[in-house]
C-alpha cells in the first residue's frame, strides 16, 4: 500500500526537533550568508557534522567571506579545513571558488542549481541544497539518506540519487521540497541509519514497509532464532588504509555489506586517520597497529560489539608487529591475522615459521571452546594450483617447502581452507599480484589470503569467494558466508 508522505514527513519534522540538526541546515539559519553555506556543504562531503562544524568554524575565522577566501593559499585553506574528507581536494575547489565565482556572477553566489553546478567541487546534491537551504528555490537536495529512506518507504524505486531527485519532483508536494532533505539527514543520522536501523524506537515503525532493510538487533533483548543468518565476513589486506581510503575504500565498505571486515596491513595508527576510516557508520573499529610507523597491522570494523577483543598472541615479538587481532562473539571468533613474510633470501622465515607454530596452537585452544574463523594474509600458496609459476617459486618467499609443510600441518589439524571446499582443485583464483610485469591483467598470481575454519564447524560454511573484481591494493578481498550469529 502506498505510504501517506504527507503523513510521514510532518511525523518526522516534529520527530527531529530533537535530533542534532545537519550542519549545513544550522549555518544557514545562523547566518543566513550563501558564502558560508555553500562552502560548509563542500566541506560537509564524506565528513561527520562534528567535524565539518569545527573545520568550517576554522576557516570562516580567517575567511569570512569570498575576498579574504581570495587570499588565502591554498596550502592554508588546506591546514584550515583538514581532517574534513578529502581535504587537499576540497581546498583546491575552495581556492578556485572567488576566481570562478569573479569571472561568472560578478563575484556574487548564484541561486540556481544550474549556475551552482558550474562551480568549482560543486556538484547537483550541493547545488540543490545551496539553493534550497540558502535561498529558498524550489530544490530537491538528495543525498544518500533521502535516497535511501525514500526507497526504503517504497515512496519511490530508484536506483541513483539523481533518478530519485527526478521522481520526487514529479511527485513530492511542493511545500517538501525544502525541509526533505534537513528531516531526513537528521533522521537518517539517528534513527533510519545506512545499516541495521533502530526500527525498534521509530516513530513510522507500524506504518513503515521496511523494504530492504535489516533492523537492528534490540538491545538487551533475547536472542531469537530470526538472528540466526548467514552472516557475511569480508577480509582484505589493504596495503596501507590511508592509500586505500583515496582509491575509494569507503565506497566498497558499502559495497562489501560484510557484518565483519577484516584488515591486514593497514600501516598506520588509528590517530593517523581520517574520522571518516575511524567511524564508518554502522560498525566499531577494533585496531591493532604496529609499534613501528607505516608497518604492519591489523583492524576489523564489526557491526555488533564483540563479547571480548584479544590483542596479539601474547608474545611481544609478533605483537608489536600488530599481526593478531581476535574478536569473539556469541557463536564463534574471528582471528584475524597478517602473517610476516619470509623476505628475500628467507631472512625471516624462521621468524614467521614460529609465528605459524604460535598461531595454530592459539586457534587449537580456542576451537576447544566454540567455532574458530582464521582469516588474513598467509603470506604462503599452500599448494602448486594457487600460484601461477609453481616450478619457477620452489623454494621463494611463501612457497617455501617449510611454509607449505606448516599449512599441511594446520590443515591436519582439522582446519579447512573455505575456498578450496568449493573449488577443491581449480587453478587459477589468485589474490595477490606483482605490481610489476602487468601480472595482474595477466593473471599472474598467487593464492595468499584464506578464510579458514575448523573442522566441525565446516558445515555452516555457505560459500567462499575471491573477490578479483576489487582493485585498490595488491591484494584483492576474500570472502565468507559462515551460518552464525553475532
Ligand atoms: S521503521 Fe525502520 S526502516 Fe522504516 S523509517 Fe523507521 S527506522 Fe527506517
Amino acid at each position: 500500500m502506498p505510504i501517506d508522505i504527507a503523513h510521514f514527513l510532518d511525523n518526522l519534522k516534529q520527530e527531529v526537533t530533537t535530533y542534532q540538526v545537519p550542519v549545513v541546515d544550522l549555518i544557514a539559519v545562523q547566518t543566513k550568508d550563501p558564502y558560508k553555506v555553500l562552502t560548509a556543504t563542500i566541506l560537509s562531503a564524506r565528513t561527520r557534522d562534528e567535524v565539518t562544524a569545527a573545520a568550517a568554524e576554522r576557516l570562516f575565522r580567517k575567511a569570512p567571506d569570498v575576498a579574504t577566501l581570495d587570499r588565502l593559499s591554498e596550502a592554508e585553506i588546506s591546514a584550515l579545513i583538514r581532517p574534513v574528507g578529502f581535504f587537499n581536494n576540497k581546498a583546491s575547489y575552495l581556492k578556485a571558488l572567488p576566481g570562478a565565482l569573479a569571472e561568472k556572477f560578478d563575484g556574487m553566489i548564484p541561486r540556481l542549481v544550474d549556475e551552482l553546478v558550474t562551480l568549482p567541487g560543486v556538484g547537483r546534491k550541493t547545488a540543490n541544497l545551496v539553493s534550497a537551504v540558502a535561498f529558498g528555490e524550489p530544490a530537491i537536495c538528495v543525498d544518500t539518506h533521502v535516497h535511501r529512506i525514500m526507497n526504503i518507504w517504497g515512496y519511490v524505486a530508484t536506483k541513483t540519487p539523481l533518478e530519485t531527485e527526478m521522481a520526487l519532483r514529479k511527485k513530492l508536494p511542493a511545500q517538501y521540497w525544502i525541509m526533505v532533505n534537513g528531516v531526513l539527514v537528521a533522521f537518517g543520522q539517528g534513527t533510519c541509519k545506512p545499516v541495521r536501523p533502530h526500527c525498534d524506537r521509530c516513530v513510522l515503525k507500524n506504518e513503515c514497509p521496511q523494504i530492504g532493510i535489516i533492523p537492528r538487533k534490540v538491545p538487551g533483548a533475547t536472542r531469537s532464532p530470526a538472528f540466526v543468518q548467514p552472516l557475511k565476513l569480508v577480509s582484505w589486506n589493504v596495503n596501507g588504509l590511508r592509500a586505500v581510503e583515496k582509491k575509494g575504500f569507503l565506497d566498497l565498505v558499502n559495497d562489501f555489506d560484510a557484518d565483519l571486515l577484516a584488515l591486514q596491513e593497514i600501516k598506520a595508527q588509528p590517530e593517523q586517520l581520517s574520522d571518516a576510516l575511524l567511524e564508518i557508520p554502522g560498525y566499531t573499529a577494533y585496531w591493532l597497529p604496529a609499534e613501528r610507523k607505516g608497518y604492519s597491522g591489523v583492524c576489523t570494523y564489526s557491526r555488533v560489539t564483540p563479547l571480548s577483543v584479544t590483542k596479539g598472541l601474547g608474545n611481544d615479538d609478533f605483537d608489536r608487529e600488530g599481526r593478531v587481532l581476535c574478536l569473539e562473539f556469541a557463536d564463534f571468533y574471528c582471528i584475524n591475522a597478517y602473517f610476516p613474510n619470509a623476505q628475500h633470501g628467507l631472512a625471516r622465515l624462521d621468524f614467521k615459521l614460529a609465528f605459524d607454530k604460535a598461531l595454530q596452537a592459539y586457534c587449537e585452544k580456542l576451537a576447544e571452546d566454540k567455532t574458530v574463523v582464521i582469516t588474513g594474509d598467509f603470506n604462503v600458496a599452500h599448494r602448486a594450483i594457487d600460484l601461477t609459476n609453481p616450478e619457477s617459486n620452489g623454494g621463494n618467499p611463501g612457497f617455501t617447502p617449510e611454509e607449505r609443510a606448516w599449512m599441511d600441518r594446520f590443515q591436519a589439524a582439522g582446519f579447512v581452507d573455505t575456498f578450496r571446499i568449493f573449488y577443491p582443485d581449480e587453478p587459477g583464483h589468485y589474490s595477490w599480484w606483482s605490481y610489476r610485469f602487468n601480472a595482474r591483467a595477466r593473471n599472474i598470481g598467487w593464492r595468499i589470503d584464506y578464510f579458514w575454519v575448523d573442522q566441525k564447524s565446516r558445515s555452516r560454511v555457505v560459500s567462499a569467494g575471491i573477490r578479483s573484481d576489487i582493485m585498490g591494493s595488491d591484494h584483492c578481498p576474500v570472502e565468507l558466508v559462515l551460518k552464525g550469529k553475532l
